[in-house]
């Protein structure tokens, strides 16, 4: 079975910016949005920065998790379209930084989510068991890019949008400092309720 990766890796250079450019979104807001390199994973995860972040005060922070499905198509299967929304509207109204980790389907990769959902409807599995039945661990998530990311924009200390304490443990190990948790809504939908029902099983704060 492939585990997560949680350690540190070493890479020769330290993580830094590549590039950043201005953003405007869909409600007029002028965000910037950062590139970077010599992350230990190599993806191209982004931040996009929310004015007022820069930084009279502890920056609000949300970490997530790539979700075509969802951040895309909105699928009422899971809650990352609505939780992404959410980070947008409040960051929109009082600054942050959210980091966009591209881990799909908690890090198995879109196709390989996509079998996992195949494994759902086909055999009734919950989520992190279709994980398990396709090779997989239930979550392949590693948040130390994100602590990697936070560094090279110079943040040490962060408030953080979370239901998962899983984030919260892997940031504080990396030496970030959580001056606060901010728990997300809970956006239940008919076709979502086993889902959620399912993470806060496996820990999450719903
Ligand atoms: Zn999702």
């Amino acid at each position: 079975m492939m585990t997560a990766e949680h350690t540190l890796c070493q890479k020769t250079d330290k993580p830094a910016i590549r590039a950043q450019t201005p953003l405007i979104l869909d409600n007029g807001i002028e965000t910037r949005i950062i590139s970077f390199k010599n992350l230990c994973d190599d993806k191209e995860h982004i931040a996009l920065v929310f004015p007022n972040a820069d930084f009279p005060k502890v920056p609000l922070v949300r970490l997530h998790s790539e979700c075509l499905t969802g951040d895309v198509f909105g699928s009422a299967q899971c809650d990352c379209g609505d939780q992404l929304h959410e980070a947008k509207t409040r960051m929109g109204a009082e600054g942050g930084i959210l980091l966009y980790l591209r881990q799909e389907g908690r890090g198995i990769g879109l196709y390989n989510k996509l079998d996992a959902y195949k494994a759902q409807h086909d055999l009734g599995l919950d989520t992190f068991a279709a994980n398990t039945h396709i090779g997989f661990a239930e979550d392949m998530r590693s948040f130390t890019v994100a602590a990697e990311m936070l560094q090279a924009m110079g943040v040490r200390t962060i408030r953080l949008l979370t239901n998962n304490p899983d984030k919260v443990a892997q940031l504080q190990m990396t030496g970030i400092v959580i001056e606060q948790v901010i728990p997300t809504g809970f956006f239940e939908k008919l076709s979502n309720r086993r889902y959620l029902q399912t993470k806060r099983d496996k820990g999450h704060l719903l």
